[in-house]
């Protein structure tokens, strides 16, 4: 079983099978997006009257806090973290609407889980040997 979490308030960020984030679009239209926490399932779903518009740019807010999750470092990503098994995960994902691309890093031995059709285009940001890296 996994728990996503804030990186800055801690608050737990999933209900009911749902990673709970609250979203922006390059037109200031905000919103609430459910994605699926299972690693490589890119589903989402919004309320129907908050349309996520393919290849285009989201930033990302913690829904407790309002922090932002896009990472600031990592261009295009967006960071939450993640416990699973008594293991600590940074798990990054694009910010583009319709690209596929997750990357769930072990925060201790940085072993890392890399998924999703565009994976390739972020991996340079992942500084690891291939020895770390696991292809889903
Ligand atoms: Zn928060």
């Amino acid at each position: 079983m996994s728990s996503y979490y804030c990186p800055v308030c801690k608050a737990k960020l999933v209900v009911d099978n749902n990673l709970v984030l609250a979203v922006k679009s390059e037109r200031n239209e905000k919103g609430i997006i459910f994605l699926n926490p299972e690693i490589g399932n890119y589903d989402i779903s919004t309320n129907p009257e908050f349309e996520i518009e393919e290849g285009k740019k989201y930033q990302f807010y913690c829904p407790a806090c309002h922090v932002e999750l896009n990472d600031k470092e990592k261009e295009d990503l967006v960071k939450v973290f993640m416990t699973e098994d008594g293991k600590d995960y940074e798990v990054y994902f694009s910010n583009l609407a319709g690209e596929k691309a997750t990357y769930k890093v072990d925060k201790r031995d940085k072993n890392a889980l890399i998924a999703g059709i565009n994976k390739a285009r972020y991996e340079k940001y992942f500084e690891l040997d291939d020895k770390y890296k696991k292809y889903l």
